[in-house]
């Protein structure tokens, strides 16, 4: 362990002492496997089960890892070996990342670098090094108001499309902050938990409107006589036929010319009230928009209103995913659950601190930054002293090294 992951799991030894509350638990928390990833060589502890919370936060105590995870699955032996643990069902999860997503703010806080042939990058990594086509490459990630607003949004078209789409109880959905860039969604339900994976593979795709074809959802062409006549869905449809037609009005503007509209054609619709137009037949209305131009704008509608989940995570039902009210070892924040009926209020930056005081560190360079309510940054090469909230962020960030 390097100094800055020494003092970052004496914070965290600290955090766990002082914590009395007990964890958010998922439901049979006995029957779940928990694993923990630690400071010292990024070591996986793994296989373990707890009878007794109080017995999960003395592990936590004693090990003191950088990540805790607990298993979706439901075995009769967690503590088993993985073809022996006896699967008996799964929570339906849902991993909505800013990794994922693409935010035009990533260029200006997210970095790469290939570990082979040592070329930088700015934004988002790419899967193989552009020059030597090496997939090992290092991603600097930073933590972002833009990209964390995006993935809320992301979260609540999800949550929209569960309720409707999949009848979906929202009781039985429950809403996490990863900690860092992202928003967990778990689904605790008798019925989805038994599907398998081609199952929750297929979930995964329609809820990202993959392989979505409009023709395919009553979208044609009619001849008859000498007349052409454009059919389609209405807005007020259920599943992504109403969605589909209610999204066409949001690509309208730049989206539409990349598709052929012209201005002219925009206006048009766009002067139209959104649920008189579409909740009529409307695809023949407009001059001069052919199936082609519908088909291309229906496609782009599907794109916008689509949820950008993470399908690996959805798909795998032996996942094991961050436990609640625990430490996020990238960043020092709190991963924990968010109350649905608050969810557009939440606020990352101030809800999930974990830390208090001030420590003072070196820091070599951080993008400026907002946390708890203040401004920091940007630093260079500067020593100074922060509220520990900061200062452990930065710690984990690799951006700050401890003093002294
Ligand atoms: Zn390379
Ligand atoms: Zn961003």
């Amino acid at each position: 362990m390097n100094p800055a992951e020494q003092l970052i799991r004496q914070k965290f030894l600290q955090y766990y002492l002082a914590h009395n509350k007990g964890f958010y638990l998922p439901p049979s928390p006995e029957e779940r496997e928990y694993g923990f990833l630690l400071f010292k060589e990024k070591f996986m502890v793994r296989h373990r089960a707890f009878r007794d919370p109080s017995l999960l936060l003395a592990a936590i105590r004693d090990l003191v890892p950088a990540h805790i995870y607990f298993s979706t699955a439901y075995y009769q032996q967690p503590t088993a070996p993985m073809d022996e643990k006896g699967w008996k069902r799964a929570d339906l999860v849902f991993d909505i990342d800013a990794d994922h997503l693409d935010t035009p703010c990533k260029p200006e806080h997210d970095t790469w670098k290939c570990k082979s042939c040592g070329i930088l990058g700015k934004g988002g990594a790419p899967k193989v090094c552009p020059k030597c086509k090496n997939d090992r490459l290092e991603e600097q990630t930073w933590l972002c108001a833009q990209c964390l607003q995006h993935a809320k949004e992301e979260t609540s078209k999800l949550l929209e499309i569960l309720y409707s789409d999949f009848g979906v109880d929202p009781s039985d959905t429950h809403v996490f902050f990863s900690g860092h860039r992202g928003y967990h969604v778990h689904v605790y339900s008798n019925d989805l938990g038994l599907v398998g994976e081609e199952e929750r593979r297929e979930i995964a795709n329609y809820v990202l409107g993959q392989g979505l074809e409009p023709e395919l959802h009553e979208l044609e062409e009619l001849k008859s006589g000498g007349t052409t006549v454009i059919e389609g869905p209405q807005i007020g449809q259920p599943g992504w036929r109403g969605r589909m037609v209610a999204g066409i009005y949001d690509v309208l503007g730049e989206e539409g010319e990349q598709v052929g509209l012209s201005a002219a054609q925009t206006r048009t619709l766009m002067a139209q009230d959104r649920d008189k137009l579409f909740g009529r037949p409307f695809w023949s209305s407009v001059k001069g928009i052919g199936l082609t131009t519908w088909k291309a704008l229906s496609s782009k509608a599907v794109e916008k209103r689509s949820a950008k989940i993470d399908s690996v995570v959805t798909t795998d039902v032996h996942r094991l995913i961050r436990l609640p009210g625990t430490l996020n070892g990238h960043t020092g924040l709190m991963a924990m659950k968010v109350q649905k009926e608050r969810f557009d209020e939440f606020d990352p930056f101030n809800e999930s601190l974990a830390f208090y005081g001030n420590m003072k560190v070196r820091v070599k360079d951080s993008p400026q930054f907002e946390l708890g309510h203040r401004q920091f940054g940007p630093y260079q090469n500067e020593e100074i002293e922060l509220p520990s909230y900061a200062a452990m962020l930065l710690l984990c960030k690799r951006r700050a090294e401890p003093l002294g």
